[in-house]
């Protein structure tokens, strides 16, 4: 597999530092809020990209945190005169509802930064005994300059960001460049006793000190938002490999944001719908086939249009599959004869471009390609005559290529079920009309057919008896 390394700007094959293993941390959200579709771009991608590896036989070993402590969380909580504590658990729940019904695969380990503040001290003290951090009146700031390599990830240098960087009168660090890793508690914020006085951590060091902490000195893919590589990204690296004086991570990926009329969808800009909005109009594979239409590393527009666009293709193929399951019930060969052995080796090279595709580097525009041609061919050589085997492959094989994208899990109903549910519509609405007669007629021609209604107090059943 490939995959495109930001440190080195470079495709590289991925090799995991343990073989069949992948460590991997993706920075989360910020708990403050409701999140919108612009962080679901994100929190997608990284979930395709995880189960894409999962597909490829790794165990993938998947850390998300949640930043609950910050500028935001705070003043959101005072606002809403709630502890900054309660405003996280909160939206920690609103996040898992959401993720849930974005058919986001639950992380490993989703760790709270609130839940590490001892870790962090630790961290914070190492940096400092070893000469990389400084403490000023109860706040610590690191020491750009002290880390050669500052600067690596983005592909900046440190004289040119030196140069470019104001001077905040309200901090007194000793370069702009600096940045925060303990901040000194300021009235009505909460804070831990730390051996600098009562405090609370900053946002880099969070992420670099849960990701040693859960996953190793050594990870093998970082990743997040474009919008993360520096600063957050870049004083991740310095502080971590101050530290351990190793590689933070092997990989780091980064997705391109989802924007609105060419600008990033933000809160700041206000130009956000939440994931709730959104899935309340659209099914969740609708929204996840859009955000997976473009590759991961390029902006993606948002608009109605577009969703429209992926409802109508989504739609086509949970046609196919629905097709398909209907067919089950009429075919009447079981065995694949062998001209049909020769097609499902056909069908099967479908399986091989697939892979082919999202191998390089989680092609899965590409991918999503490969099955519509996949269902095309599907749609115009399975017929009444196939054999339920052939009909069983062309199934599995569509719900096998969506699953990494998290799309095409979900049975259809056939249309045998439906007529069934139709009519007992009818029946329930001739006997709200007192039509014994017409209700008595659908009950009996269904059991003609083996179908059996039972009336039960959450409503009437059906089954099929022989
Ligand atoms: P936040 O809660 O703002 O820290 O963001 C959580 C994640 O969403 C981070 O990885 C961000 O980089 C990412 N993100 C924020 N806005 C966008 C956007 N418009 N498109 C894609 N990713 C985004
Ligand atoms: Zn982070």
């Amino acid at each position: 597999m490939k995959v495109f390394n930001t440190l080195t700007r470079k495709k590289e094959e991925f090799v995991p530092l343990q073989s069949g293993i992948v460590n991997m941390y993706v920075c989360g959200p910020t708990v403050y809020n409701f999140f919108h579709i612009g962080n679901g771009r994100t929190f997608i991608v990284f979930d395709t990209v995880r189960r894409y590896f999962e597909y490829r036989g790794y165990k993938v070993n998947f850390v998300q945190n949640f930043t609950d402590i910050d500028d935001k969380m705070i003043k959101r909580a005072n606002e809403e005169n709630i502890t900054v504590k309660e405003l996280g658990d909160r939206f920690i729940e609103e996040y898992y509802k959401d993720a849930d019904a974005l058919n986001i695969e639950r992380a490993t380990i989703n760790p709270r930064a609130t839940e590490f503040i001892d870790e962090i001290i630790n961290f914070v003290k190492d940096l400092i005994d070893k000469g990389y951090a400084y403490e000023i009146n109860g706040d610590v700031y690191f020491n750009t300059k002290s880390f050669k390599e500052y600067g690596k990830l983005s592909g900046q240098n440190l004289d040119d960001l030196q140069a470019g960087a104001r001077i905040n009168i309200d901090e007194r660090k000793n370069d702009p460049m600096d940045f925060a890793i303990w901040k000194k508690q300021k009235p009505d914020e909460p804070g831990w006793e730390s051996p600098w006085g009562m405090g609370r951590p900053g946002w880099h060091i969070e992420c670099s000190c849960m990701a040693h902490k859960l996953l190793g000195e050594t990870i093998d893919i970082h990743a997040g938002g474009h919008d993360l590589i520096f600063p957050h990204h870049e004083n991740e690296i310095a502080q971590s490999e101050c530290r351990t004086g190793k590689a933070f991570a092997k990989y780091w990926m980064h997705s391109a944001f989802l924007n609105v009329n060419n600008e990033k969808m933000s809160k700041s800009l206000n130009n956000f719908f939440t994931a709730r909005e959104i899935l309340d109009k659209y099914e969740p594979d609708v929204v996840r086939l859009f955000m997976l239409s473009g590759h991961y590393r390029t902006q993606l527009n948002f608009s109605e249009e577009s969703l429209e666009a992926s409802k109508a293709a989504i739609e086509r193929l949970y046609n196919a599959i629905s097709n398909l399951e209907n067919l089950l019930e009429e075919v009447k060969v079981e065995v694949a004869s062998d001209s049909e052995r020769e097609y499902l080796k056909h069908l099967s090279e479908y399986k091989d471009k697939y892979i082919e595709k999202m191998d390089d580097d989680f092609n899965t525009a590409d991918g999503i390609s490969v099955i519509f041609d996949m269902i095309r061919d599907m749609n115009t050589n399975i017929t009444t005559e196939s054999s339920k085997e052939l009909v069983n492959y062309c199934l599995s094989l569509i719900r096998e290529l969506g699953s990494p994208l998290g799309v095409l899990q979900k049975t259809t109903k056939t249309t045998l079920e439906k007529e069934i549910e139709e009519l007992i519509e009818k029946r329930q609405e001739a006997r709200k009309q007192k039509n014994w007669a017409l209700s008595d007629e659908i009950r009996d021609s269904l059991k003609s057919r083996g179908i059996v209604l039972e009336d039960t107090p959450q409503g009437v059943r059906w089954k099929k008896v022989d």
